[in-house]
């Protein structure tokens, strides 16, 4: 069985060493009962340590100034009595008691941080939370701008219920086709950005598509009305000297062309290539896209 005072002594010298009772604060581990009761207990000790030494070097001064008589046997065992008894008891109560303020304000903090970077419709990440994933992306990934077809029309017919409705449903669908390893984000009214991480192009390519075929194939019910919309998407590639911006750039392009093509499809950035190469680190320029689309047309 473990030597709890052992243990403890122990988790102190970890304390002095590594300075985790600060570390402990920071990082919100003062997450259970037990872990607040045992800062607790860390911040008496040291206080009771540290008024101890305080008070015994301060014992000259006071003995040299002749501002204390007693034995210096007598006020060693007084000083260091009251340092455990009062010091360390009142410490130890104060410590317990912020303890619990200290967790209260790190969850609301966690859960404020959550929020910030949350949609409250769809519940997918927020345009805040993509960005700061799409500026850590180097390569071996894909950003896939999903939109929504005619989608002002479900709203001008329906209702903006409706509207709001199908934006959770394709939410639930992207987040199930794209699972966990990739992040799905809402960027705001109908739009979607994905970015997906790991395996080939195609193969990323291809969950895109499939994402395309799941949303063509639901049907949502909204007030006793079966509503059906597709969307079109358009993907870009990161590559090493590809800036973010111009990775999205490209997929926003590509997702254009899909539109102007007639909708329900995903358009790739590789196959729409013609005057300039995509590679490159700049943006799709008008021309360029004007030549794309003549050629579609
Ligand atoms: P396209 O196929 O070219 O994308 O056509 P669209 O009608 O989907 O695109 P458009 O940009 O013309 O319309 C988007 C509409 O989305 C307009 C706006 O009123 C609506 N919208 C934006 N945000 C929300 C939202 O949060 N809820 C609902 N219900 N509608 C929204
Ligand atoms: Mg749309
Ligand atoms: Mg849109």
């Amino acid at each position: 069985m473990p030597n709890p005072l052992r243990m403890f002594m122990k988790e102190q010298a970890v304390i002095l060493v590594g300075k985790r009772l600060w570390r402990q604060i920071d990082l919100g581990v003062l997450d259970s009962p037990r872990a607040i009761w045992s800062f607790a207990l860390a911040v008496s000790f040291w206080s009771v340590i540290i008024s101890s030494l305080v008070g015994l070097g301060s014992l000259p001064l006071l003995y040299g100034l002749g501002i204390v008589s007693v034995p210096v046997s007598e006020m060693i065992t007084v000083m260091v009595a009251f340092s455990w008894l009062f010091g360390g008891a009142l410490t130890g109560a104060f410590a317990l008691v912020a303890g619990h303020v200290i967790r209260d304000l790190v969850q609301a903090r966690q859960q404020f941080e959550r929020l910030s970077r949350t949609d409250t419709l769809s519940g997918l990440a927020n345009r805040r939370a993509f960005n700061d994933v799409l500026a850590d992306v180097v390569q071996d990934a894909s950003l896939a701008i999903i939109d929504i077809d005619r989608f002002k029309l479900i709203n001008d017919r329906f209702g903006h219920q409706a509207g709001d409705r199908i934006i959770q449903a394709i939410s639930g669908l992207l987040k199930e086709v794209f699972g966990d390893d990739h992040l799905v984000a809402r960027l705001g009214g109908e739009e979607f950005g994905v970015v997906l991480r790991g395996g080939t192009v195609a193969q990323r390519l291809a969950l895109v598509e499939q994402a395309r075929q799941r949303v063509a194939a639901e049907v949502i019910v909204f007030d006793e009305v079966l509503l059906g919309v597709t969307v079109s998407a358009g993907v870009a590639e990161f590559r090493a000297g590809k800036r973010p911006e111009i990775v999205y750039a490209w997929a926003d392009k590509a997702l254009y062309l899909a539109k102007d093509a007639g909708r329900d499809r995903v358009f790739h950035e590789d196959s729409l290539a013609v005057i300039e190469p995509v590679h490159s680190d700049h943006a799709p320029d008008d021309a360029w896209l004007f030549a794309a689309i003549g050629r579609r047309g």
